[in-house]
């Protein structure tokens, strides 16, 4: 009997401490935050648009319904390109998109984007999470008002469109070709036009003539654009962007405003997106690959080995020079740069040494 009081007592008091201390913070939890996110995506385009509502539906889901985002395509609420500045001045509180579309606010951000024979999908998670990516990241965004995450990534991607075939680097001569960041200015020293476009501008300029090959994503997100009825040539690998980073900035005063509790929902969620992003491109790019070979008869190339040297070349200056653009810039290469030399070291002991040992098991 006395055990038992012993319990009850315990028990009640141990109840009314807890409703204590889950009253107070009840009041505060009581505050729903309701953001909007700009993309610069067409809305619900699969793998981009779609990442950015995964991204908003497992935060709502994560906060409980404290803290929801509403997401709009690009164009909807703000133009794509205009996405940085609407988020960086609070128009949206949240934005999606890849960082290398703002090399005119600072040529420093390409890096948490694609960097030509960069790192991979894996190796750029690294470099951001234990690498020291992610504080230069923060330290460059701030400046906008804005606070950066990794949010997904495409994987490798696929060297482009074109409506020739490309058998040396001398048929980029003249060349008009969609592709941004760091890999545009390649192929710009190369002697292509380069056009930076959102997205739902390509296929109609490929259709029209107005560019002659265009870069996108990989066969899943290139197959439901269409392109392959624009163009006929496939070209791999994606030298210019071997793992792209899909990125969320946050408006930092509403960022700031939030709850440590929110604010932490964010961080992981955007860590979630990442590797949702990346198991859907991995699990769905080899359908999409013979569906375009197979059925809409597109044809297949590898780029020449020449000019994949002649691009690395002209890479490696690219970047250098991109380095040398901004303090900020310089430091973002240097831990960037030293981080490639080491995975590139165990790459090719690690996944590198296991994709030669494993085609041994596989039948062709
Ligand atoms: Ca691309």
């Amino acid at each position: 009997m006395k055990r038992r009081s012993f319990i009850k007592t315990v028990g009640t008091a141990g109840l009314a401490t807890g409703a204590l201390i889950a009253g107070a913070p009840a009041v505060h939890a009581q505050k729903k935050y309701r953001w909007k996110m700009v993309t610069t995506w067409p809305k619900n385009f699969p793998g981009l648009g779609t990442g950015a509502n995964y991204l908003a539906d497992i935060i709502d889901r994560m906060s409980g319904g404290r803290l929801t985002v509403k997401v709009y395509g690009g164009g909807e609420l703000v133009p794509p390109f205009e996405s940085f500045d609407a988020v960086s001045q609070g128009t949206a509180e949240m934005g999606h998109a890849a960082a290398y579309y703002w090399k005119g606010k600072s040529p420093a951000a390409q890096f948490f984007a694609a960097v030509p024979y960069g790192l991979n999908a894996d190796e750029m998670a690294g470099w951001i999470h234990y690498g020291g990516g992610q504080k230069l990241w923060d330290g460059l965004y701030a400046d906008f008002n804005l606070k950066p995450y990794a949010v997904g990534n495409t994987g490798v991607q696929m060297g482009g469109w074109f409506n020739k075939e490309i058998n040396s680097v001398d048929d980029y001569k003249g060349l008009k070709m969609r592709m941004p960041g760091l890999g545009g200015e390649v192929i710009k020293r190369a002697g292509a036009t380069v056009v930076n476009l959102p997205g739902g501008e390509i296929f109609p300029s490929l259709q029209s003539g107005a560019i002659d090959a265009t870069e996108w994503v990989g066969p899943y997100n290139d197959l439901a654009f269409g392109f392959y009825k624009a163009a006929s040539y496939y070209y791999w690998p994606g030298w210019h962007e071997p793992g792209t980073v899909l990125e969320a900035f946050v408006n930092k005063k509403a960022y700031d405003a939030l709850p440590s509790d929110l604010q932490a929902v964010l961080d992981q969620a955007a860590k979630a997106a990442y590797n949702d992003m990346l198991s859907e491109f991995t699990a769905r790019n080899n359908a999409a690959l013979v569906e375009l070979v197979q059925k809409h008869k597109v044809k297949l190339r590898k780029f020449p080995e020449a000019v994949l040297k002649k691009m690395a070349e002209l890479s490696l200056e690219v970047v250098a020079d991109a380095a040398q653009a901004s303090p900020d810039s310089k430091a973002v290469f240097e831990s960037f740069d030293n981080f490639r030399n080491q995975s590139a070291n165990w790459n090719r002991i690690g996944e590198a040494g296991f994709s030669a040992a494993r085609s041994l098991a596989i039948k062709s």
